[in-house]
């Protein structure tokens, strides 16, 4: 039988759940405020899209509508937990830029050997190539660390209801429309940078559901305010003019994948965490350009938004990358969110950044690589990489 709570009940669960340190709002929303009305027409647009992930477009039926796929289901706790909560890997060093100075945290070189001798010695063999990753990427994985919040949820639920309950944990995992989740229970709204915008941590959160079948009376969001109270969030569905189209997001992205049209135009085809972590394939030259520098993710549009906090970009030393055993980075690789994309992304991604380097050393490391590897994807990347120098 479902366990039914009334709002008062709720708002003061939510207000103790959103007061606990690393979540920035907590939500829910009834299954039945959901039919109709879960996925705003702007995501529908890009899960459409031909150049969206075939696992979007697949599940946009079950994303439309979440009873599909959880038809016990009678709610769905929403929470937006920052970045910052996320707890480093160990095994980074602090890269130099070359007055010497601190730049970005580099991770999984060698114990840090690697650079060293690259400073002291200046022979082709040893240059140091980086490859940027995205800040969350150097942290533990936020799929496992957002489990871990959504059980102590889920036991707190438990212990204040006095019963038991049916729960599924969603991060990323699940079909879920979650964005539009998040905006319906009021945690934010959704910037021109497709990201949730919650007041006081920008585009700096990621967000995670608990599926239950809990019959709620919700009567609004609850979002903590400057002193970390919980307090009445913004109007339920409402979208409100938090994200207040300054364009920074715009501007700051590097390949042009957002526009400036009021609704937040996005072309996930020219995005560098698209095209890094989700598109699988060799990438044409032009798409190749897009990666500049970096091997996974991006996200140079959310560090620009107001009130964001992310600590900054990490790197990966690529000719370690390229050079140890594939066993090796997979295990420098667990427990981060790069375990997702996988060894041979990566090398995929690192091989276009060295020719986008397009130095002689750089194209050397591509070449020797391209000799040892029995992975075709790779060999394909290689060659693309050899052969479109003018
Ligand atoms: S940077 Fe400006 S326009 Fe972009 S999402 Fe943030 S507030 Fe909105
Ligand atoms: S993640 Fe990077 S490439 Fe994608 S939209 Fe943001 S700034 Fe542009």
């Amino acid at each position: 039988m479902s366990t039914q709570v009334n709002s008062d009940f709720l708002n003061a669960f939510i207000n103790a759940e959103a007061s606990t340190g690393g979540v920035a709002a907590v939500g829910v929303v009834s299954i039945c405020e959901l039919r109709g009305s879960t996925l705003s027409a702007r995501f529908a647009a890009d899960y459409l899209s031909p150049a969206s992930p075939r696992y979007l477009r697949e599940t946009f039926s079950l994303r439309s509508d979440p009873g599909k796929l959880f038809p016990w289901a009678r709610s769905i706790f929403i929470l937006a937990i920052p970045f910052t909560a996320l707890p480093s890997v160990s095994g980074s060093i602090e890269a130099k830029d070359s007055s010497g100075a601190p730049s970005f945290p580099l991770l999984f070189p060698d114990g840090g050997k690697v650079c060293r001798k690259s400073q002291r010695e200046n022979n082709s063999r040893n240059t140091r190539f980086v490859g940027r990753i995205a800040a969350y990427a150097a942290r533990i994985d936020y799929h496992v660390f957002a489990k871990s919040i959504l059980a102590e949820l889920a036991e707190d639920l438990k212990s204040a209801l006095g019963r038991d309950f049916r729960a599924v944990p969603a991060v990323d995992t699940q079909p879920l429309p979650e964005r539009s989740l998040a905006v319906l229970a009021g945690l934010g709204t959704i910037g021109r940078n497709q990201a949730l915008l919650v007041p006081g941590y920008g585009s700096g959160c990621f967000l995670c559901e608990l599926v239950t079948d809990v019959i709620v009376e919700t009567g609004g969001a609850q979002i903590p305010n400057d002193d970390g109270e919980a307090v009445r969030g913004m109007e339920k569905g409402g979208e409100t003019d938090w994200c207040q189209g300054c364009g920074a997001c715009v501007s700051n992205c590097p390949t042009g994948a957002l526009s400036c049209d009021s609704r937040g135009g996005f072309a996930m085809e020219r995005c560098r965490s698209h095209l890094t972590i989700e598109r699988r394939e060799p990438l044409s030259d032009s798409e190749s350009e897009l990666l500049g520098d970096w091997i996974f993710g991006c996200g140079e549009c959310l560090n620009v938004c107001r009130d964001t906090r992310l600590p900054p970009p990490a790197g990966i030393d690529l000719r370690w990358l390229l050079e140890v055993s594939a066993g090796e980075v997979s295990r420098s690789i667990k427990g981060t969110a790069m375990e997702y994309a996988g060894v041979t992304q990566l090398r995929r991604n690192a091989l276009i950044v060295l020719g986008n380097d397009s130095s002689k050393d750089a194209l050397e490391l591509v070449a020797r690589f391209s000799r040892r590897t029995s992975s075709e994807l790779l060999r394909e990347t290689a060659a693309r990489v050899l052969y479109r120098r003018p």
